[in-house]
């Protein structure tokens, strides 16, 4: 039984909470909705999710896949940063009529949550032996700062636990409807225009509340960022919590709080609450909003029951007088909130930090490597002398307190090992979720059109002097943030020119975080087919460049 669901506690509502009414049908625990009214909800309150790693160590992984629980595989075994990937062989017209679980393979996926840690050599190659050992080498940095690998298998799961748990790393509600991975500045404490660092905060978090089975019960996933950084680097648009670096006249550096920001079909950029919070107050707070979301959040239709649907139906005073009346138990200083950024965050390339050091952004190739590159970087920041590695929000890497001397030939050792410190703008800017590969929701290949898209771009506009962001994504599901990139890309089937249905994209144009803020337009007409794919951004491209004026963004 759940211990925090309100049936299991009797308590139908928390102290303080608004009086029980049942003239409303969205499922919210604080309205008296105690009895779940979906199959997710029956399942979390039948066992609290974090069970399942007993399961996994004392059952599963010794008597093998067969001996598995369903509702374990598909639900709970996600609070343990798990799913089963995609069985190999089908491609997105044969999945049309199949449900997800049909395409279960006997083989995992598994996230690894970094929170945004500076991660050393010890934690490096640790990552990357699980790769080598355990995943066929794979290890995909996502743009929630998580290592993820595939080809996991049951039996191999404790064992990749205890590796983690000895360099401090887990994969702890990484998914399911959880507190998942936080977002992170990857240059908290270094960098010199930095308005405050929150890594504390992070920590502080993560040290009280991941694992703890009062918030592993959420209507849905629950996302978080945190981060000092004036380039808004943690993507707080679209996270559901966000705190966000302000510098207050008489308060000093505190954080603004943002709250229902997320993409998928029904995208929303976060909303700002205008308060200032002080760094030590960061994780009440984070309490306080979680809390909400738990309390209130919409439990009857999963479509519904992220927290951004509750922000826009309520307000942004609403939200906060709820936070502050019956969760904070105080009022929290009003402020301005920060506008857009004022320049770009992903961070690659060299930078001086505020201690006179340097730390280095580089890019891999939507954020794929592997084992071997992994074991490769940890041997390369103990010889280099650097603090360690930090992965970011864009599927990159920042390399963090490199000697001034010891940069050139670092970068030209990262290289090697295909993390270049100076990119083309088409590797910088673009990204890719999973995909067919291994994700059983998707559509199209995502990570390989990538990759020969961004070299055909490489070859065809050698020269381009600006960031053009493609994002590109296997499903609706925005994993990469289709609504938010320059050209964003959602997979569908299309229509060939033989009337064919083929793998291609819904095409989202203009769009973007933090240096410009919005969602893209999509063009009822602007759908291409995978195969078309280098012609169509080749034709967008060439119209802009055409075009633009003195300074203008492709956003513009
Ligand atoms: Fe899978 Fe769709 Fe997310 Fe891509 S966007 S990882 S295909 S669910």
């Amino acid at each position: 039984m759940n211990a925090a669901h309100p049936a299991a506690t009797n308590s139908p509502t928390r102290p303080g909470a608004t009086r029980p009414r049942r003239n409303k049908g969205e499922g919210q625990w604080a309205l008296g909705y105690s009895e779940p009214l979906n199959a997710n909800e029956q399942q979390k309150k039948d066992d609290n999710p974090l069970n399942v790693e007993d399961r996994i160590r004392t059952i599963y992984s010794k008597r093998g896949f067969d001996s598995i629980d369903p509702a374990d595989l598909r639900g709970r075994f996600r609070w343990m940063g798990l799913y089963t990937q995609r069985a190999p062989g089908f491609d997105g017209g044969k999945t049309a009529t199949l449900e997800p679980h049909e395409l279960d393979d006997r083989y995992f996926m598994m996230r690894v949550r970094s929170d945004g840690a500076l991660l050393g050599p010890a934690q490096l190659r640790t990552l990357g032996g699980i790769s080598r050992d355990f995943a066929r080498g794979t290890a995909d940095i996502t743009d929630r700062q998580n290592i993820q690998y595939h080809w996991v298998e049951i039996e191999s799961v404790p064992e990749i636990w205890s590796r983690l748990a000895e360099v401090g790393l887990s994969t702890q509600e990484a998914c399911g409807d959880s507190p998942r991975g936080f977002l992170g500045s990857p240059v908290a404490g270094v960098a010199k225009d930095e308005i405050l660092d929150g890594s504390p905060a992070l920590a502080e978090i993560k040290r009280r509340y991941i694992g703890d089975p009062e918030y592993s019960n959420l209507p849905r996933k629950f996302k978080t960022s945190i981060s000092g950084h004036p380039s808004l680097d943690g993507a707080p648009e679209i996270n559901d919590v966000s705190f966000v670096g302000i510098d207050h006249p008489e308060h000093g550096p505190g954080f603004d709080l943002w709250v229902g920001g997320g993409l998928s079909t029904n995208p929303m950029l976060a909303q700002k609450l205008g308060v200032w919070i002080a760094l030590d107050d960061v994780p009440d707070v984070w309490e306080g909003v979680i809390g909400v979301f738990r309390d209130y959040g919409y439990r009857r239709l999963r479509s519904r029951a992220r927290l951004k649907f509750l922000v826009a139906d309520w307000g942004v005073e609403k939200f906060r007088d709820v936070l502050e009346n019956e969760y904070l138990h105080r009022r929290l200083p009003r402020a301005e909130s920060p506008g857009l950024a004022a320049h770009s965050g992903d961070h690659i390339g060299v930078h001086e930090q505020r201690d006179g050091r340097f730390y280095i952004g580089v890019a891999p190739t939507v954020g794929r490597i592997d084992g071997d590159t992994l074991v490769a970087l940890g041997d390369l920041v103990e010889q280099y002398g650097a603090a360690g590695a930090r992965l970011t929000a864009y599927q990159k890497l920042v390399v963090i307190g490199v000697e001034a001397d010891r940069v050139e030939p670092l970068i030209e050792e990262l290289d090697r090992i295909g993390l270049s410190a100076r990119p083309s703008n088409w590797r910088r800017s673009t990204m890719a979720c999973t995909g067919i590969e291994f994700c059983k929701l998707a559509i199209v290949d995502t990570k390989q059109r990538a990759h020969d898209l961004i070299a055909e771009l490489e070859r065809r506009f050698p020269d381009l002097d600006t960031p053009i962001s493609i994002n590109v994504n296997g499903c609706p599901n925005a994993c990469a943030r289709t609504q938010v990139a320059d050209i964003g890309l959602k997979g569908q089937l299309v229509l060939d020119e033989d009337g064919s249905q083929v793998e291609g994209f819904q095409v989202h144009l203009g769009g973007g975080i933090g240096l410009t803020n919005g969602f893209g337009a999509k063009l009822r007409a602007h759908k291409v087919t995978s195969a078309g794919l280098d012609d169509y951004v080749t034709d967008v491209v060439s119209a802009y460049l055409a075009e633009r004026e003195e300074g203008e963004s492709f956003a513009a």
